[in-house]
């Protein structure tokens, strides 16, 4: 028997219109940036959509399509400039829709072996780039926080297994992501970070300090993590320096470059990542600067085999998985079922080759520099630091907070952009973070012009 439900094909008209909207958003140039409404509009619009016997898909979809989807800011749109925009190319998002229609288990190798295979062949080539020894692999996971978990998870099941159970820390930087902390607390462990406020870089001689510190207060670090382009600033740690203090401490060494990392394809900019060729793991989002859908994280080993023996689950069910020698991504992370998210990646690296990929990157970083300079050039802007990637951090002299706060508030109602306030010390401003290779000089000078 069939449940009406699960009868393939018996609603074509639904089909098609679900096939219409995404078409038609897919194709939307540029796509309207809307924004947030309150839970009470929302309810007032969209009425109780859940009921015992179903509005039917068509009405469900116009409830999406007139209500829902405006009420949720485009993160693709290229004036999004706030937090780390996103920017999917058009065959990564294609590919997303294909993922979702193929119901696959990308947990086991018996299970997704095929789509397990392409997930492994983008891994082997950020490895590759990131200069990793073969051997070298992962899985990728939801998200940055949770790649940052796995990775440092792994790094403390290893000094347990030569100093048993410590007061563990981990090292990182005054401006590390605020998810190392998030981690340290699901973990049980202290956080003990070097002082990078000067130049934002975290350096070798504050790294060293940071141990010491650490150590006065009776703490054992095991982690020494490295950014690999810091959120705010986009500013990349001393990592060469660093690898080789976690070398002469013992220390696991983690580059979390979730949003920076991907700078590594571009040529001019490589010397910035040197020491990550030493890293004992390390993170980058897709869904940040390489162009791929939400949700995912790229997360690398060194070396695989550890990783695996941290994280494996046991279960009667899950043993006859476990017993042959098989790769599992499950086995590499905080995780059991998993999307095969990698993939909307694969597809898009297969479509358009990598050399595409470095020169986006590459002008998204010299968009960057062109916009710093005419921050440079008006006496009513004052640029906080020069940009090394792709984020612009600048202050309208004489602003506070409510200044940049009514004015990001207009500039999103009038639909200009989105650009929301940051602060750095304590001191307000506001940041252009260029992910998206639609993003013009055009657009964020008339973005500029309204803050005159
Ligand atoms: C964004 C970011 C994270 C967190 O990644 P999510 O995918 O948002 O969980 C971690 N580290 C850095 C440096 C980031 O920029």
């Amino acid at each position: 028997m069939t449940h009406e439900m699960h009868q393939a094909g018996a609603d074509s008209a639904l089909r098609d219109a679900i096939y219409k909207y995404a078409a038609d958003r897919m194709a939307m140039d540029p796509v309207p940036l809307d924004g947030p409404k309150s839970p009470e509009e929302l309810l007032k619009l969209a009425g109780q959509t859940i009921t015992e016997r179903g509005i039917g898909g068509v009405a469900a979809l116009s409830v999406f399509e007139e209500v829902l989807a405006p009420a949720t800011i485009s993160t693709d749109n290229p004036n999004f400039l706030s937090f780390i925009p996103a920017a999917p190319t058009e065959a990564a998002t294609l590919f997303d829709l294909v993922v979702s229609a193929s119901s696959i288990y990308g947990g086991s190798w018996t299970e997704g072996a095929g789509a397990v295979f392409a997930e492994n062949q983008v891994l082997e080539f950020l490895a590759k780039e990131a200069g990793l020894p073969d051997g070298a692999g992962g899985v990728f996971v939801q998200g940055g926080t949770l790649g940052n978990l796995s990775a440092l998870v792994v790094a403390r099941d290893e000094a347990e297994k030569t100093l048993g159970k410590q007061d563990w820390a981990i090292i990182c930087s005054s401006e590390a992501h605020s998810s190392i902390k998030s981690v340290a607390k699901v973990m049980g462990v202290s956080v003990v970070s070097g002082d990078a406020s000067a130049s934002g870089s975290l350096t070798g001689t504050a790294a060293r300090a940071a141990i010491e510190e650490a150590k006065n207060k009776n703490l054992v670090p095991f982690a020494l993590v490295g950014t690999g382009g810091t959120t705010n600033f986009g500013i990349v740690d001393q990592l060469a320096e660093l690898a080789k203090i976690a070398n002469d401490h013992s220390l696991w060494f983690h580059v979390d470059g979730a949003y920076g990392l991907a700078g590594m394809l571009v040529d001019d900019l490589k010397p910035k990542f040197s020491g990550l060729e030493k890293a004992d793991s390390f993170i980058v989002d897709p869904h940040k600067w390489l162009f791929a859908p939400f949700d995912a994280c790229a997360l690398v080993y060194r070396n695989p085999d550890l990783a695996r023996q941290a994280h494996t689950q046991h279960g009667e069910y899950l043993e006859t998985l476990n017993k042959n020698n098989d790769w599992n991504p499950s086995d590499y992370a905080f995780n059991l079922t998993r999307r095969v998210r990698g993939l909307p990646l694969w597809f898009s690296l297969a479509t358009y080759g990598i050399a595409s990929y470095r020169s986006a990157i590459s002008d998204n970083v010299a968009l960057a520099a062109k916009i710093a300079k005419e921050i440079t050039s008006r006496p009513s802007l004052k640029l906080v630091r020069e940009p090394e990637l792709s984020v612009v951090v600048f202050e309208k002299v004489g602003w506070v907070l409510s200044d940049y706060e009514n004015w990001s508030k207009k500039l999103l109602e009038d639909q200009i952009g989105f650009v929301v306030p940051s602060s750095h010390r304590g001191k307000p401003n506001t940041r252009f973070a260029i992910v998206n290779p639609n993003t013009t000089f055009e657009d964020l000078v008339a973005i500029l012009d309204t803050m005159e």
